[in-house]
């Protein structure tokens, strides 16, 4: 699968630091199950990300402190970032959506927003003030403008769009921030289904994206 867009720099810093609401991290884990340009960056920022915490002066932890994280480690709460599975055998989907899509697409219980436009929230994803859903749209249909305070996170499942930005197909990662407007259309002979996550919390802008910007190619 030849992937042609991909996340940003700050949101693979933000994924690799593990700010991002669990809808983002849900689609990122997504894209890179068949991205391996962006598990690279991913791999990378986390790199940097240790080496980064090597240089930070040590500091004296409460015996409390120490204990808590001791048992968080012995309880496997602290998470190890999520090993990347290859894609289901029987679907291109992203084998980390099958748990929300179990029986497959067709077997959704599709909402109707508009002529030729269908979605499907997915529940149990915490995204803070934003959403995750799924949405299909038929050849030819046009999402309306639209805005949202934060970022949003856009990956196509099956079919195309294209958009100001260019022609988006399965496996390519639309990342937009709330400056970004752009109206979709479906193109092809088949409807386009997205997941689509959006999040109007603080994205990742700070310090750390900064310093790392050379080495990343921003
Ligand atoms: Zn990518």
């Amino acid at each position: 699968m030849k992937i042609n867009h991909h996340a940003d720099d700050a949101t693979i810093m933000a994924y690799a630091a593990g700010t991002v609401s669990e809808g983002f991290s849900l689609l990122l884990t997504a894209h890179m199950e068949v991205c391996s340009h962006c598990r690279e960056r991913m791999s990378l920022a986390s790199d940097l990300g240790g080496e980064l915490l090597c240089e930070v002066e040590p500091a004296r932890m409460s015996q409390e402190g120490l204990s808590n994280v001791l048992s968080a480690i012995e309880a496997d709460i602290i998470d190890p970032v999520t090993p990347f599975k290859s894609p289901s055998a029987s679907s291109d989907m992203a084998s980390v959506l099958m748990e929300y899509v179990p029986r497959g697409l067709d077997e959704l219980p599709w909402q109707r927003l508009m002529p030729g436009i269908r979605q499907y929230q997915l529940t149990g994803v915490e995204s803070g003030n934003g959403s995750v859903r799924l949405l299909s749209i038929s050849p030819g249909i046009r999402i309306p403008h639209h805005t949202h305070l934060g970022g949003e996170l856009t990956l196509v499942i099956e079919g195309a769009y294209e958009d100001e930005i260019g022609h988006f197909k399965a496996g390519d990662l639309a990342d937009l921030d709330a400056s970004c407007n752009h109206q979709p259309v479906a193109v092809g002979n088949k409807p386009c289904i997205c997941l689509i996550a959006t999040d109007d919390k603080l994205r990742f802008t700070g310090l750390l994206s900064r310093m790392v910007q050379p080495l990343i190619g921003i």
